[in-house]
């Protein structure tokens, strides 16, 4: 696979990995999967006493964490716009107010934890070549929900918009120099792989853990039943370049038209350059690297690439995140997921949440009111998305009765081959496998038989 930049700086050290767990053992809490999310949330209940261990498929940050952009950012695309139209104004206040919270709790953490992670505060851009409408709307929206921001004419990327919407006091950083460091006293099991939860129990190949509360923080749960998250989502997979001597940004940019949707940032001295995204598993007539290389020849005159790599998330119907209760029969089990590719301060919204709902008696109350809750169903939001990811699965279920191509162990659809990535890749759910069959990412817990 791919190196990240993040993982190419050698973030991720040999003397840092931890040993699999051998044998049983029992905790308060256990967390399953040591992406932000997980790392996250096990810190706030490890520093409320609460006894925690975290059980990792891989390595800490090996999953997505390791593969994102790292903005840290209230500005979500048009989700404000959305928000309002479709749910209402209470409901964009609320996402508003969680995700730029998420941006000053990671500063205090930062802060507190005396964290070098190249923390840096700058303004985010939404940005269009075309009708600025869309921007207007959001513009005025985001500010129905409590965040003040302003529209520009003029901006410092390498071709002309005809509008961009800035929002003010939003951040970067370094996700594995921080994830690494906040993991550092945390009770963590690597190449520990949870085959089966049942009830209280994790299992793994090599031994049990027993929590009175578990946590699901493995991007997409593996259980199917109860929760149903797999009928809730799909992923979306996206690339990255990290051009050296390309340009220094002064903000974060995130394009609003199709076609023309770059995500940019600097990170020290290369510039992050992101697009090309499609549903995982959907295989890309060309070549999605070259593609943003020829863009990239068309921006900047001279350049060299330091690392090109590809991330996936899941995209959840509604486009709000599922954090909280795992499932109403399943008191004891907990979240987070469908992040929608804006899991950094998702990350942290879920580990407040979390960890509120387990600390604070009366607050799971509160949850299910909230906008996050994963026992919410709002009909006029999800049922588009989830009509089509219906019939996506019964296409890719029909074909893997006729078809030659191997079939996802996770619900058995008709895998693709991705002749960029050399992987095979879901179309229904987003796991990935490697040429000889070993598993990527899930939510698939095998690797093919080939
Ligand atoms: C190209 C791209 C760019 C992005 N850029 C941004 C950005 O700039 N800002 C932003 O906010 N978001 C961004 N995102 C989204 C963000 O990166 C993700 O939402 C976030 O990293 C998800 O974190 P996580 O902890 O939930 O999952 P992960 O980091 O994937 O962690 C889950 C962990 O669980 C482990 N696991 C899985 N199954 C099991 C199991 N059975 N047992 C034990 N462990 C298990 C995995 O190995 C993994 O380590 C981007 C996404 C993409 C695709």
């Amino acid at each position: 696979m791919r190196e990240s930049i993040w993982e190419k700086q050698g973030s991720r050290r040999k003397e840092t990995e931890r040993a699999p767990l051998q044998g049983d053992i029992k905790r308060d809490a256990l967390v399953i999967g040591a992406g932000m999310t997980g790392i996250l949330t096990a810190y706030f209940l490890q520093q409320q006493g609460i006894q925690t261990a975290i059980l990792e498929a891989q390595t800490v940050g090996s999953g997505q964490t390791g593969r994102t952009t790292a903005k840290l950012t209230s500005q979500h695309g048009l989700i404000y716009d959305y928000l309002l139209s479709k749910i209402g104004r209470q409901a964009a206040r609320e996402y508003a107010a969680a995700n730029q919270n998420a941006i000053d709790d990671y500063e205090h953490i930062i802060e507190k934890e005396d964290i070098d992670c190249s923390f840096q505060r700058l303004p985010s851009y939404l940005y269009t070549r075309s009708d600025r409408s869309a921007l207007n709307r959001e513009q005025r929206a985001a500010e129905m929900a409590g965040i003040s921001c302003a529209l520009e004419k003029e901006t410092e990327l390498p071709f002309p918009v005809s509008a961009a919407l800035r929002f003010d006091r939003q951040a970067q950083f370094h996700p594995l120099d921080f994830l690494q460091a906040l993991s550092a006293d945390l009770e963590i099991y690597e190449h520990t792989p949870v085959v089966r939860a049942k009830g209280h129990t994790l299992v793994t190949k090599t031994g049990s853990a027993r929590g009175e509360i578990i946590i699901f923080a493995c991007h997409f749960p593996f259980v199917n039943r109860p929760g149903y998250y797999f009928a809730r989502m799909h992923q979306g997979r996206s690339y990255v370049l990290a051009l050296e001597q390309a340009q220094q940004l002064r903000g974060m940019y995130y394009g609003i038209d199709p076609g023309w949707n770059w995500s940019l940032r600097s990170a020290g001295k290369w510039l992050l350059f992101g697009g090309e995204g499609h549903r995982a598993g959907s295989i890309p007539k060309e070549d999605p690297y070259i593609c943003l290389e020829k863009r990239a020849r068309e921006f900047w005159s001279e350049w060299s690439i330091a690392a090109r790599w590809s991330a996936q998330d899941c995209i959840p119907a509604g486009k709000i995140p599922f954090i909280g209760r795992f499932s109403k029969s399943r008191p004891a089990w907990y979240v987070a997921t469908g992040f929608n590719k804006w899991g950094m301060t998702h990350a942290m919204v879920s580990a407040r949440i979390l960890s509120q709902m387990i600390l604070e008696p009366g607050y799971g109350e509160k949850e299910s009111e909230s906008i996050f809750s994963p026992g919410r169903f709002h009909f006029r939001t999800f049922f588009p998305s989830m009509a089509k990811d219906g019939v996506i699965s019964a296409k890719n279920l029909l074909a893997s009765l006729v078809g030659r191509s191997p079939k996802c162990p996770h619900l058995g659809c008709q895998l693709h081959w991705n002749l960029f990535e050399h992987t095979w890749e879901c179309q229904c759910h987003g796991s990935r496998f490697q040429e000889e069959g070993r598993l990527i990412s899930g939510p698939a817990q095998n690797g093919l038989e080939l």
